[in-house]
């Protein structure tokens, strides 16, 4: 509870009420805590572990739209989240005095294939419609046959050329979630509670039982429990009988190298090679289903680094100087699941955002909250929200 005793307000105050309690403290929950706290609310934010030790701990930060192609309401929203970011988090480094490690660095993409090119020049012509920010700025998907630095990577079996966009970006996310709790503790109406689980909620008597054994009693709970989320939903809806979503392993690695920090990220086939500040390149990630143990590492990690060190030859004897592996929230009907809960209007989901929470989670945690604030409508994609998880 180390956090939760620097917060003056709510000291003191168990068995009392708070206006939102906030289930989680991954990237999810720090954002809805911070734009809870910011609006004035009482806000106690609970983690049964530390602070952004969850899925939200990892080494990419890869913060990517999708294909410009076949424009929709999804991809828009993404692409708007992600321009959105990037003023948010300037803002938020110059009040904490921290940085993310955020960066526009771009992303390249090699084409093993040629005939992937004729997917590129289409890509290319629809990013000139669809990357567009309504500030005037513009983003492109271009077709280049040579890599823009040599080596990075090596062109050796890339028959297509590559694709360099100018959109991605990157952010260290343990740097990432630490500026977004420095901004929380700046808030004297949040209080964050460390290594206390939420073991019982409640919904009928808006109060809720933790692992230490007290209880809290609140306006509003928004629960943001990374995949644990999914079973505690799936309790508050027991006469649906709905699996709402499950963890999906990933594994990823940081290592050591003198690297510009400024290279656009690669991605090729699955594999990711991210550029950090400090010397350091993220390395990741596998995508597994099932698995026996969820947080340890293994030979489909080695071979993602083998993958690395083949691909960049300044990779080739950099050390590895962390290895990881954690548990994204991916929700059945695949997309995130966010909103108040139809039976229970006080419990708020806030999850499912599998692999790319860290670019659109402000936006999300603002829709989570907007029957809290009775703020106007944040237009997510119906899809996204909690009926059409439960349809
Ligand atoms: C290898 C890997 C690579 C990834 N790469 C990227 C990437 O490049 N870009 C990107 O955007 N995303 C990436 N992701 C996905 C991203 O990290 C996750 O989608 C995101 O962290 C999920 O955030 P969250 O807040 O929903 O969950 P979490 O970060 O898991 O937070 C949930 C929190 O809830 C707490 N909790 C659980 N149950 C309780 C309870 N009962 N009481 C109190 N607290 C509880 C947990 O302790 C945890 O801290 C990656 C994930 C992995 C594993």
């Amino acid at each position: 509870m180390s956090e939760g005793d620097k917060a003056p307000n709510l000291a003191g105050q168990w068995g009392r009420r708070v206006d939102l309690l906030i289930v989680g403290g991954g990237v999810m929950g720090l954002w809805a805590a911070l734009k809870a706290g910011r609006a004035g609310l009482d806000v106690l934010l609970v983690d049964e572990g530390w602070l952004g030790h969850g899925a939200s701990y990892g080494h990419l930060g890869a913060l990517m739209a999708h294909s410009p192609d076949k424009w929709n309401p999804k991809k828009q929203f993404q692409f708007d989240a992600l321009l959105s970011l990037e003023t948010e988090v300037r803002a938020l480094e110059a009040e904490t005095g921290l940085s993310s490690g955020y960066a526009r660095a771009g992303r390249l993409v090699p084409l093993p294939k040629p005939h992937l090119r004729d997917i590129a020049l289409r890509n290319e012509a629809d990013a000139r419609t669809n990357w567009r920010a309504s500030d005037g700025r513009s983003f492109e998907w271009r077709l280049t046959d040579e890599a823009p630095d040599a080596g990075w990577p090596l062109s050796e079996g890339i028959e297509g050329g590559f694709v360099l966009e100018t959109f991605a970006a990157r952010a260290n996310p343990r740097a990432f979630t630490s500026v977004l709790i420095a901004a929380l503790q700046r808030l004297p109406n949040v209080a964050t509670f460390e290594c206390v689980a939420v073991v019982d909620l409640d919904a009928a008597r808006a109060s809720a039982t933790l692992s230490s054994g007290e209880t809290v009693g609140f306006g509003h709970a928004i629960i943001a429990a990374g995949y644990k989320a999914f079973p505690m939903l799936e309790r508050l809806l027991p006469a649906r009988e709905k699996v709402l979503g499950a963890p999906v392993k990933g594994q990823s690695a940081m290592m050591k190298a003198d690297i510009d920090p400024s290279l656009p990220l690669i991605f090729l086939d699955g594999l990711y090679v991210v550029p950090h500040e400090g010397a350091q390149v993220a390395i990741g990630s596998t995508s597994e289903n099932t698995f026996g143990e969820p947080f340890t590492t293994d030979e489909q990690l080695e071979d993602l680094i083998a993958r690395a060190r083949r691909l960049v030859p300044a990779l080739e004897h950099a050390p590895v100087i962390d290895r990881w592996a954690g548990l994204r929230p991916k929700a059945m009907a695949r997309d995130p699941l966010v909103g108040p809960l139809p039976d229970a209007e006080r419990i708020i989901a806030l999850t499912g955002g599998f692999k790319v929470s860290f670019g659109i989670a402000h936006r999300l945690a603002e829709a989570a909250l907007q029957s809290v604030l009775a703020t106007a409508d944040v237009d997510i994609p119906p899809s996204f929200r909690v009926p059409h998880h439960l349809g």
